[in-house]
């Protein structure tokens, strides 16, 4: 009541409403007011975050809150009038269109930011152009020299950082990868295990680094979470400048392009394609824009808190998802961030890229020379997850509209600056009668296609055309046949492709033929696009055929999709193709319908990895602290070599192998907890409210079903806030990943709830972590995917349960793996399982302590913290099993 009276002073408006209950609650948000007055600048949400972005003096309790937060705003405030206000320009501006927006904090400012003397530099003017650059030459033949590597390790690290001889002999492995290659095809492959603390970071750039120097070629280095990818920006300043002498990068973040801003989005949103509190997002995002290093809106420097406080999908409509980019034909291409980022990666020594980049870029780069060919895939045990959804079809209504837009552009009532292929090729058309037919024809194909609202004409049992007849057999079947109890729980559902009805076969074939009536004008207009680009008009100049080119590129990825689309529609009703695994599925959240299709996964994707990625590279190395497999017997490098692709090709991989440095026997514990009865949410949610208390915060609480981790949420959070201690969680908060681990790393007395992203994506070295609690042995989930993999594994050694054993290994190690970050680290890890089975014991490090209690054991243990519980540790010795390892 308060709030809808008076605009109130809030932080966060959207978390306070979620707390609250209290779903639209405005007022004058100060993040807001943050992201205006310093665009693209860090700022952790949270009033001690605030504080210290605004080198104010942090509240010391909750009752102090109040006022910093008063303090926080005048001080915002006052910068707008500070002559040294670095992000002046272009403020003034930007207001006049927030106020017409009726933006809260417009009548605030009007009054302290002046009216500048001369006209300011609007964002697209202020942005600098990139230029075209040669291309790189082929890099020189070298062999790196193990002393030299050394010698480079030592200027990384330090000359007085102490000497780790892992590091050093890891640091050599890695440099066997960049040698000359002997035969084509033949790369040299390296997997390095390197526990944590070893130095794996500044272990393979220091080879990195010499190579690119001197070689002159790129290296790129891959990971799997944005978290690593920061870190190695920090990092890779040890070893090159920021800049070259003539100005370019040698570093150079890239990420696919869904990631980044799109100018022409944002000027569409600015001139009226958005409204409301959506038109109020583009002019921050427009601030952010004119000082932001990269345009990376997902990860980069624009805080992942703001698409968030405006709830709608702003954010990515800001962004190219849908590859409708009309390149030079967009007045923006010669400032656009995308084509900026790719030209620098061309002549970068060092790319820092994400698995899957890495791998659509070998698969379908646009230019041959910015193929990577050195290649480190850091978190390389993620590498098989990358390349099982890089490699995989899903032939879904959503996918399906994506195409239709592509093609087609906008009907009806739809808004914006989107276009279709004929209006995008319009003057190849009018130039080139075949090329114009084919336009023609494929926009009257993608008519086949399934249209806005397909959705529920599917549910009213009334589809049109014919994939949207095909997805309603495949919605009747999955209905018909999920046996997983999901359909109960309102998650989504699933079927294997196999003995499907008469009705659905004849579905398929029909879709097939409709998807093949698109695919065949498309191939037309690519050889139209070949022969216009091989014999050039005259009026092609240079900027037309940058866009011709990236036409023909989109183009051919298309006509691939169609391609994989066809292929899995005409193996339905047929023989199973023993390389792949296909199922239909319905995707449900709350049992709300979001996606209906059939998808192919390749049994083993390392298998497309292999020939893609590994076949054209020169050197490639796999490295992370969980790479291999440990049983009893140890180090199992046959599943990590298998994992690996190399055997496809018939390569043997080299291996390397260092211990981490870590007192794992002194500075953690594994706690079995096995008095809390699988299933039981009111016991998990006590343990987990009872252990953070006992940690008095600082715990990471991981779950394998978002539902039991709301349930638990939704009893103790009330609980906790009354204790004071913090407690956030993924999926209930409304805050990114990213800014959740921002913020329980800055809280000591904070904890956070989680799923898989949490599980390896969180880097929170000291206090701020000190427990890890898992709600059970994490057992993968039973979906088809699963059953066939473990099927196919049933013939191996060990069969289909070691199948099952190492997945939950490897989940068991990452999730430990949070909890020891430096040597100072130190803490306990819990399992919260009445059946933990002691084979999955050789998950953990050698000489870690494991203890099976009950949990008020392991409360009393865990409020002892460690160091303290290894002197009281007779007294739990009869419940105990140190296990030696
Ligand atoms: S070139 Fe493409 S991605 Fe870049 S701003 Fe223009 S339309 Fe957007």
């Amino acid at each position: 009541m308060a709030a809808a009276d008076t605009p109130l002073l809030i932080l966060n408006a959207p978390l306070v409403a979620n707390r609250l209950g209290y779903p639209d609650l405005s007022g004058l948000d100060l993040l807001e007011l943050f992201a205006f007055v310093h665009p693209a600048r860090f700022c952790v949400p949270t009033a001690k975050g605030l504080a210290e972005a605004l080198s104010l003096d942090e509240p010391d309790s909750d009752d102090a809150v109040p006022a910093m937060l008063q303090r926080a705003g005048a001080a915002l405030i006052a910068m707008c009038q500070s002559p040294d206000w670095p992000e002046r320009e272009g403020a003034w501006s930007a207001l006049q269109s927030l106020a017409k927006l009726r933006w809260p904090w417009a009548g605030v400012l009007a009054a302290h930011i002046n009216k500048p003397e001369r006209a300011e530099k609007w964002l697209f003017s202020r942005l600098p152009e990139w230029e075209e650059t040669p291309e790189r030459p082929q890099p020189a033949q070298i062999t790196l020299a193990p002393d030299a590597i050394e010698t480079t390790l030592d200027r990384l690290t330090g000359l007085d950082a102490e000497r780790r001889e892992g590091q050093r002999a890891y640091a050599k492995a890695a440099g066997g990868v960049f040698a000359p290659r002997d035969r084509e095809k033949r790369p040299h492959v390296l997997l390095a295990q390197a526990g944590t603390g070893v130095g794996k970071t500044l272990g393979y750039l220091a080879p990195a680094a010499l190579w690119a120097e001197q070689s002159g070629g790129t290296v790129w280095v891959s990971t799997y979470t944005k978290n690593l990818q920061r870190q190695l920006r920090q990092e890779s300043s040890r070893a090159w400048a920021d800049k070259r002498a003539d100005g370019s990068r040698p570093v150079v973040v890239r990420k696919g392009r869904e990631n980044y801003l799109c100018l022409l989005n944002l000027e569409d949103a600015l001139q009226g394609g958005f409204n409301g509190r959506p038109a109020i997002l583009a002019q921050l995002v427009a601030r952010w824009a004119a000082y932001s290093r990269d345009g990376d809106m997902i990860g980069g420097d624009l805080p992942g808190w703001l698409g968030t406080l405006f709830r709608k999908r702003g954010i990515a409509a800001l962004t190219d998802q849908r590859g409708e980019c009309v390149y030079a034909g967009c007045p923006h291409y010669k400032k656009c961030f995308i084509e900026r980022s790719a030209r620098a990666s061309a002549q970068a020594d060092l790319v820092i890229a994400n698995h899957a980049l890495v791998m659509v870029n070998a698969a379908r780069g646009r230019d041959h020379a910015q193929r990577p060919t050195r290649i480190v895939f850091d978190e390389g045990h993620h590498v098989f997850d990358a390349a099982d959804s890089t490699f995989a079809a899903a032939l879904t209504g959503q996918e399906t509209i994506e195409l239709r837009r592509w093609i087609i552009g906008p009907e009806r009532n739809s808004r914006g600056r989107r276009r279709g292929l004929a209006a995008r090729l319009a003057d190849v058309a009018s130039y080139d009668d075949d090329g114009g037919e084919a336009v023609e024809a494929a926009v009257k194909a993608a008519h086949a296609l399934p249209s806005d609202g397909w959705i529920g004409r599917l549910a009213e049992g009334q589809p049109d055309g014919p994939l949207e007849t095909l997805l309603a057999q495949v919605r009747t079947a999955t209905y018909a046949r999920d046996e997983s109890g999901a359909q109960d729980q309102g998650y989504g559902i699933e079927t294997e492709a196999a003995q499907l009805p008469g009705e659905l076969v004849e579905a398929a074939a029909e879709a097939g033929a409709a998807l093949a009536a698109i695919r065949q004008p498309l191939m037309k207009l690519g050889a139209r696009l070949e022969g216009v680009l091989e014999d050039a008009p005259d009026w092609l100049d240079g900027q037309g055929r940058a866009r011709i080119e990236g036409a023909r590129h989109s183009l051919s990825w298309r006509i691939d999709l169609l391609g994989a689309w066809e292929a899995v529609l005409a193996r339905l009703g047929g023989p199973a193709d023993p390389d792949f695994v296909d199922w239909l599925a319905v995707d449900r959240n709350d049992a709300r319908e979001f996606d209906i299709g059939i998808h192919r996964h390749w049994l083993d994707p390392m298998k497309p990895f292999a020939h893609v990625v590994l076949e054209p590279s020169h050197g490639v190395m796999l490295t992370s602290a969980t790479l291999t497999d440990k049983d009893e017997g140890g180090a199992d490098w046959e599943s990590a070599i298998t994992k690996s692709g190399a055997p496809h090709i018939e390569l043997n991989p080299q291996t390397a192998f260092a211990e981490s440095p870590f007192d794992y026997a002194n500075r953690a514990e594994v706690l079995i907890v096995t008095d809390i009865k699988r299933g039981d949410i009111p016991a998990l949610a006590g343990a987990y409210a009872r252990l953070i208390e006992a940690t008095d915060g600082g715990l990471l609480g991981l779950f394998t079903a978002i539902r039991r981790m709301r349930a638990v949420h939704g009893r103790i959070a009330d609980r906790l806030a009354r204790a004071g201690l913090p407690l956030y969680a993924q999926h209930v908060d409304p805050i990114d990943t990213g800014t959740l681990t921002d913020i329980f790393r800055d809280d000591p007395r904070a904890s956070l709830l989680g799923t898989d992203a949490l599980r390896d994506g969180v880097d929170v070295p000291g206090r701020s972590l000190r427990c890890v609690v898992m709600e059970s042995v994490p057992w993968p989930r039973p979906t088809i995917l699963h059953r066939a993999r473990r099927a196919a594994a049933a013939d191996e050694p060990g069969g289909a349960s070691l199948h099952d054993d190492r997945i939950i290994r490897a989940r068991l190690a990452q999730g430990f793996g949070r909890l020891i970050r430096t040597r100072e680290d130190a803490g306990h890890f819990v399992v919260l399982s009445s059946a933990f089975p002691s084979r999955l014991l050789s998950a953990f490090p050698d000489g870690t302590p494991v203890h099976r209690l009950t949990l008020d054991e392991a409360l009393a243990r865990v409020a002892e913290g460690i160091g303290q519980s290894a002197n009281a540790s007779g007294e739990f010795e009869d419940n105990t099993a140190q296990v030696q390892q």
